[in-house]
């Protein structure tokens, strides 16, 4: 907007207030105008949005003392027509301290609540629009969840069982800590797409309709920056490390994904933060598996511990030993269970560890051995194994042939 304008436009008048109505006044009804033309009301009627930026503009001069107290002299000593340029030329902003005075940026920062440019003169000029609406202002700066992140953590058996928090390094899609976000280099704001208006698509025509794309002046965003930041090339992007403690619950199995809600990347203009998932993969143990909430062992015992029973030490995950009972004549894969050994579940019970008994045959034999085991395969004779299963097959055959 040139000076010219600047002078010539009535801004009491625009706003309906008195030349000597208070700074009071002057807030209520711009609250009153603003709240009627906002495009956000209004559905975008371009009618509507040119009174509203009038009305922006009156209030951006009028809210502001000194600017305002400028704006009066200029208008008496130019009288609205005929205006020439002062020597020394004629600034609008003195007082303020920034950039020369465009609505666009008012919007911008309005719509950005505050951001690096908030105390460049304009005053409350976002305070009294952040009450009205709720959603910040246009549609573009829309709050915004942050996106969910994956990340995979290599669990110790233990670990798993137990439970434990770790540290997680992250990297993600953030708001550039450099320009807070805006993209534009600091003591600079964005504009307002002028191809799109703000609005991040434009129409093309093609066969007599008209199909909405996305604005290829801004890339979508309903803005543009003029002096892009260093730090995000002026996307208002940037990937940001943190650290998040992870909490990985006790029970987790090989595989499993863990959903840590908030804490993935952090949320756009107060939207809330993504989940962070993590997928867990469990290094196998030496000695345990798992079986659901029961974790399983394979003990091996000997042929008289089999026959005779006896109790036996079984390892427990953490490196102790829990006392088995082997009851007499034990089967070889005999499944036995020891309750309350297994893994934590969420209500803070456990499973059970099943232990596998596996008859450990020796490979070699003292000649002692072997004559006490000559003896008693001959007190043993009477025992045959194989008898029952051999005349079922002979049955089976005979009934087969008829
Ligand atoms: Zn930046
Ligand atoms: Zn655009």
């Amino acid at each position: 907007m040139s000076q010219k304008d600047w002078i010539e436009k009535d801004f009491y008048k625009t706003l309906g207030v008195p030349k000597d109505a208070s700074q009071d006044d002057i807030k209520k009804s711009f609250r009153k105008l603003a709240k009627k033309y906002h495009p956000d009301a209004t559905e975008k009627d371009p009618k509507a949005e040119e009174k509203f930026k009038e009305v922006s503009e009156a209030y951006e001069v009028l809210s502001h003392e000194q600017r305002r107290k400028e704006y009066d002299e200029a208008r008496s000593l130019f009288g609205g027509g005929g205006f020439r340029m002062p020597p020394g030329g004629f600034n609008p902003n003195a007082g303020g301290g920034g950039a020369p005075f465009d609505l666009s940026d008012l919007l911008g920062r309005m719509n950005t609540g505050g951001g690096p440019t908030a105390g460049n003169g304009g005053g409350g000029f976002g305070d009294v629009l952040g009450g009205l609406f709720n959603r910040g202002g246009g549609s573009r700066q829309r709050a915004r969840r942050g996106a969910d992140i994956e990340s995979t953590v290599t669990l110790s058996f233990d670990e798993a069982l137990d439970g434990v928090t770790l540290p997680l390094r992250l990297t993600s899609d953030a708001p550039c800590t450099v320009c807070r976000g805006t993209g534009a280099k600091d003591g600079t704001t964005p504009r307002v797409c002028p191809s799109c208006d703000g609005a991040g698509q434009v129409n093309r025509n093609a066969g007599g309709f008209a199909f909405p794309e996305p604005c290829r002046a801004c890339r979508g965003r309903g803005l543009v920056v003029d002096d892009p930041c260093a730090n995000c090339q002026g996307s208002g992007r940037a990937p940001s490390t943190r650290t998040v403690q992870a909490r990985i619950p006790a029970g987790v199995r090989n595989g499993a994904k863990i959903r840590l809600r908030g804490k993935g990347a952090p949320g756009e203009h107060g939207g809330e933060a993504g989940d962070l998932l993590v997928t867990v993969a469990v290094t196998p143990h030496p000695v345990f598996g798992r079986d659901g909430d029961n974790l399983t062992v394979t003990v091996p015992v000997t042929f008289t511990e089999a026959v005779l029973g006896g109790d036996i030490d079984v390892p427990t995950p953490g490196g102790g030993t829990v006392k088995v009972r082997i009851p007499e004549g034990t089967q070889s894969g005999r499944m036995l269970r020891v309750r309350g050994r297994g893994v934590r579940r969420k209500d803070g019970t456990k499973g059970d560890l099943v232990v596998t008994i596996d008859v450990a045959v020796p490979a070699r034999l003292s000649a002692e051995a072997r004559d006490a085991l000559k003896a008693y395969a001959e007190s043993t004779t009477d025992h045959d194994p194989r008898g029952e299963l051999l005349e079922r097959a002979r049955k089976h055959a005979a009934g087969g042939a008829t």
